[in-house]
């Protein structure tokens, strides 16, 4: 029977059911706009409005989707990471959904959902097999992570300062083109040289698969301090431009050695709302073909923070729980703003009863 889903870790409000194989019978996500004149997230805004939004977009759903609660075989809810203040809210509601329902519910971890995406039915041409290599880049995280199997996840590296979106976000502050800023300066950027300015590729070519955009980010300032004011449109394109490439070589480069650490990836995988990046994305394309490995980019909506990821994730667990000879009840598991990855190894020992 189908799956309800909910997700609220960060400022997207989504629900999403699936069928048992993976079909999206009805989905939506309301992106919070509460936030615009705070330039950023704000936490406690953040969980009212999933609080004031969620029973609204469940009883949309099941609409969209043509069924009653009663039809629901299971319930699941993003349980970290995330902002707590929502993760509270999205899980208590799906908690009490399946309680009353006397369906199981399943806590799924928000990283797992970006990892498994790609495996959702139809978006790629052989499923996605396991083992291969998810780049995540969105306003929240920018990691490699090695995908070996069902709840077999390695970080092989990560940020050491900002993620990927949130530096995209801060230069596009500079630029004074609003908040998120990311689509904006790559709009802004088309009309730029990326030659234009030699901004520091921070970590390329260092052991490893961390990633560094501090650096970047303090360079562009210099840089835009020193250009005559007010800054012309030109000179903006140019220095969104050069950015974004440095960005895009950054990336390519720490991707590189995460592939080379792991032979085994057929295939590469990017998520996160900076997949939506075209510079981005045609360098990862390159790269990919160049090691005789696929690429693949999921739509933008399931890139971006969305239930239909959750959904699957917890179709995958249901799964992987069936065959293990488990009834997954997850009720007890709790939400948390820290919840890495390799916890999930664990869980049919410790996390489902
Ligand atoms: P989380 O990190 O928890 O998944 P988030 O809301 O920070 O949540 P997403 O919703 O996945 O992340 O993505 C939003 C980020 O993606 C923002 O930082 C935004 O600027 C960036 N972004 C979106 N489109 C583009 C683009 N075309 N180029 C560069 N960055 C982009
Ligand atoms: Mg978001
Ligand atoms: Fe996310």
């Amino acid at each position: 029977r189908p799956v309800l889903a909910i997700e609220s870790s960060c400022d997207e409000t989504a629900v999403a059911i699936l069928d048992a194989s993976g079909a999206v019978l009805g989905e939506r996500v309301l992106s919070q706009q509460d936030h615009l004149p705070f330039g950023g997230v704000v936490p406690e805004i953040a969980a009212r409005a999933h609080l004031a939004h969620l029973p609204g977009l469940v009883r949309t759903v099941l609409d969209d989707a043509g069924l009653a609660v009663a039809g629901l075989g299971a319930v699941a809810a993003t349980c970290g990471p995330g902002l707590i203040g929502g993760l509270l809210v999205g899980s208590g509601l799906g908690r009490g959904m399946a309680l009353s329902l006397e369906v199981p519910f399943v806590a799924v971890n928000h990283l797992e959902a970006h990892a498994l995406t790609a495996r959702l039915p139809g978006l790629t041409a052989d499923g996605a097999p396991f083992p291969y290599l998810l780049l995540l880049v969105s306003g929240g995280h920018c990691q490699c992570i090695a995908v070996e199997g069902f709840g077999r996840y390695r970080r092989l590296g990560g940020t050491i300062d900002d993620a990927a979106g949130e530096a995209f976000d801060k230069v596009a502050k500079m630029l004074g083109l609003g908040w998120p800023g990311g689509p904006a300066l790559e709009r802004l950027a088309r009309d730029g040289d990326p030659k234009a300015h030699r901004l520091p590729r921070p970590l390329i070519g260092r052991a490893g698969c961390d990633f560094s955009f501090s650096g970047l980010k303090t360079a562009v300032a210099q840089r835009l301090a020193a250009l005559p004011a007010p800054l012309s449109a030109g000179d903006a394109a140019d220095v969104a431009a050069s950015f974004q490439a440095a960005v895009a070589d950054v990336v390519a480069d720490r991707v590189g050695h995460a592939l080379a650490v792991m032979p085994a990836a057929r295939l590469l995988v990017v998520a996160g709302g900076v997949a939506a990046n075209g510079a981005l994305r045609d360098r990862l394309t390159t790269l990919a073909a160049a090691r005789g490995i696929g690429f693949a980019a999921p739509p933008l909506r399931l890139c971006t923070d969305n239930a239909v990821m959750v959904g699957w994730a917890a179709i995958e667990t249901l799964r992987a729980a069936a065959a293990a000879g488990i009834a997954p009840d997850e009720l007890s598991v709790p939400a948390r703003p820290r919840w890495p990855l390799e916890e999930m190894a664990t869980r049919f020992a410790v996390g489902v009863q």
